[in-house]
């Protein structure tokens, strides 16, 4: 396992008047690249040799590295090239499901931005739904048994595929006949989850958790864009199509104001919950993925503890980046904000692991 005092050791080793913003060139990459540009850091992304060119041609970025294979990242030889060039990983979706959470905690000596214990936590869905049900968020209900549904269930398989396999149930009987559909291994079938379907409106909050002055801002919220369920919803019937919830884009959404000192409740006691959970618990940006129902309540049925794709609807700032900042604040330039403020405090081992 990669030890936090090992990534001090290499901290140590870095000149930092020359840190390289770092990360995989897809899901917020062009974004994190720009933040870091915006704030005066270079940026360097990890490319395949099929995407190298597409992120070549993008002038926010600095310098593409062209790997083989995602795995890649993981050899002795990457990631000496990451050291020398004093990079901060700074972890996404795509990041975590190419790496591995758990490669990431036992194989990569290179700082990254955040905990990476915390991804342990978010990818595995059910210790997210503990993290969330310390934090006293309300979640759906979830059935162990099929022969318990008594109400509309969405199905759910492990890792963060963007929603493809899910289905929808409305008991036992139709939950065994989808399931025989399901191409998927057994053993990845029996480790599915069964949650209650909640009715209501989607949001994704975006949360930026700073331990350096110990604030939460709300730099954004967004509502995934999915297929093809809102394509349905164009439709007079559903003329027994099956919905399926593959993220395809993001849209951008504001809460009514009302509603947003309950948010802001609910995000700092996730805070919370992570630092009694895994401490030093969640730090830097981090989404609620939630539905709320027509009395007002929110339902999370997901935490991201990094920076998500619905993020890039403000690369030029949301409306509530504007009430904090005189700038253009997205999350990508709000996380190499927090770098440099690190590294001028020389606290940049509080943020990192
Ligand atoms: P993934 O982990 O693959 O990103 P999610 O858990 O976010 O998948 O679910 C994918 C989509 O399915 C969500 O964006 C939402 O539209 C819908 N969804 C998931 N869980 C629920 C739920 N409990 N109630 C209503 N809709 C849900």
């Amino acid at each position: 396992m990669i030890s936090k005092k090992g990534i001090d050791k290499v901290l140590e080793g870095y000149n930092q008047k020359k840190l390289v913003v770092c990360t995989i060139g897809s899901h917020s990459a062009l974004q994190i690249a720009k933040g870091a540009r915006d704030e005066g850091l270079s940026n360097l992304l990890l490319c395949n040799r099929k995407n190298t060119p597409f992120y070549k041609s993008w002038p926010v970025v600095d310098v593409v590295l062209t790997i083989d294979s995602y795995k890649d990242i993981l050899s002795e030889k990457v990631q000496e090239v990451l050291r020398e060039r004093n990079a901060i990983i700074v972890p996404h979706g795509s990041f975590v499901e190419y790496v591995g959470a758990g490669n990431i905690l036992e194989k990569l000596n290179v700082p990254l931005l955040g905990s990476r214990v915390v991804l342990e936590w978010e990818s595995d869905r059910k210790k997210q739904f503990q993290w969330l049900k310390a934090a006293g968020a309300r979640t759906p209900k979830e059935f162990q048994n099929p022969e318990d549904i008594d109400r509309l269930v969405i199905v759910k398989f492990p890792g963060a595929k963007g929603g493809a396999d899910y289905f929808l149930a409305k008991d036992e009987k139709d939950y065994s006949t989808k399931m025989i559909d399901v191409n998927l291994p057994d053993k990845v079938k029996a480790d599915c989850m069964i949650q209650e379907y909640v009715v209501g409106t989607r949001f994704y909050p975006h949360f930026f958790y700073s331990p350096l002055d110990d604030s939460l801002q709300l730099l954004g919220m967004d509502i995934r864009y999915e297929s093809n369920v809102d394509g349905l919803s164009r439709l007079p019937d559903s003329f027994g199509i099956e919905p399926s919830y593959v993220v395809t884009g993001n849209i951008p959404v504001v809460m009514r104001e009302s509603l947003l000192p309950g948010l802001m409740e609910l995000g700092r006691n996730i805070v919370k919950a992570s630092k009694k959970l895994f401490p030093p618990g969640m730090l830097g940006p981090f989404c609620l993925e939630m539905v709320c129902t027509p009395e007002l309540e929110f339902v999370c049925f997901e935490v991201s503890a990094r920076i998500v794709a619905g993020t890039n609807v403000f690369v030029n700032g949301s409306p509530y980046s504007a009430l904090l900042y005189d700038e253009p604040m997205s999350c990508g330039r709000r996380i190499s904000r927090e770098i440099k403020e690190a590294a001028a405090q020389d606290k940049l081992k509080e943020i990192l692991y």
